[in-house]
């Protein structure tokens, strides 16, 4: 099962329309968050004024990044050594990895690459893969990272796989809606805005998946700047 995605133009639609109706909401969202904390500190319901609280906060996480997917997507591209920024996203997911099991390898056909990329963009790239492969691993597993080099092509290619639940083929058609979501606390916000930093360094990303047996998240980014894709 494959999805070969360009960034879709129901995510900016959303952003339009969705804007300004989510800076309306932001407003009496924080002062609900502030009353509910001067409630906390003097008063029996703790318990439930916690929960109010974690239920307002995930609100405003959506919020936010609900704006942000309605702005465009503006990068600060420097000569990044992507071999560096992927081992040391790895370590910075090492332990959360470890934590559920699960054992990362990172595998590259080179030892440094530099490549013009937003390194922190691409870096939350990378960290929202990780995250969901680990999250669709329960019981643990080989989370494998590989960099390839097509010099023909002029590209980069990065694959995340990981041998976890995987998804239909109506789950991987779904993936870039913003708020499609499986999991129960799933904000379904981190793939659309993958999509959204491939598209604006004029790369893609393309899904392979098997439901009962893993997902591959293949990323692919142009080798030099002004490079212009067909599809
Ligand atoms: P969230 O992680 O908050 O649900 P995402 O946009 O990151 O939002 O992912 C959307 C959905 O895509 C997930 O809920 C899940 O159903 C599916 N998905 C993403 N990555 C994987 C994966 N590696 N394996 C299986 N399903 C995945
Ligand atoms: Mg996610």
């Amino acid at each position: 099962l494959q999805k070969q995605v360009i960034q879709s133009e129901k995510l900016s639609a959303v952003g339009k329309l969705g804007a300004g109706f989510a800076h309306e909401i932001r407003n009496p969202l924080s002062s609900i968050i502030g009353l509910v904390q001067l409630l906390k500190e003097n008063n029996e319901h703790n318990k439930y004024l916690q929960i109010i609280t974690d239920e307002l906060e995930r609100m405003k996480t959506l919020v936010n990044q609900f704006v942000l997917l309605g702005k465009p997507t503006k990068l600060q591209k420097t000569n990044s050594d992507i071999v560096q920024l992927i081992r040391n996203t790895v370590e910075l997911m090492n332990s959360n990895a470890r934590l559920n099991k699960v054992q990362m390898e990172f595998v590259s056909e080179e030892t440094e690459l530099f490549v013009p990329i937003d390194e922190s963009q691409v870096k939350q790239v990378l960290i929202n893969f990780i995250k969901n492969a680990v999250e669709a691993m329960p019981d643990g597993g080989l989370l494998l990272i590989q960099l390839q080099v097509n010099k023909k092509e002029k590209e980069f290619r990065i694959t995340i796989q990981d041998e976890g639940e995987g998804m239909t083929q109506a789950e991987v058609e779904r993936l870039g809606t913003p708020f499609f979501t499986t999991k129960e606390s799933g904000l379904g916000m981190g793939i659309p805005i993958c999509f959204d930093i491939a598209k604006a360094h004029n790369g893609f990303i393309n899904v392979e998946s098997a439901k009962g047996r893993g997902t591959s998240i293949h990323l692919v980014f142009p080798l030099q700047n002004g490079m212009r894709r067909k599809n």
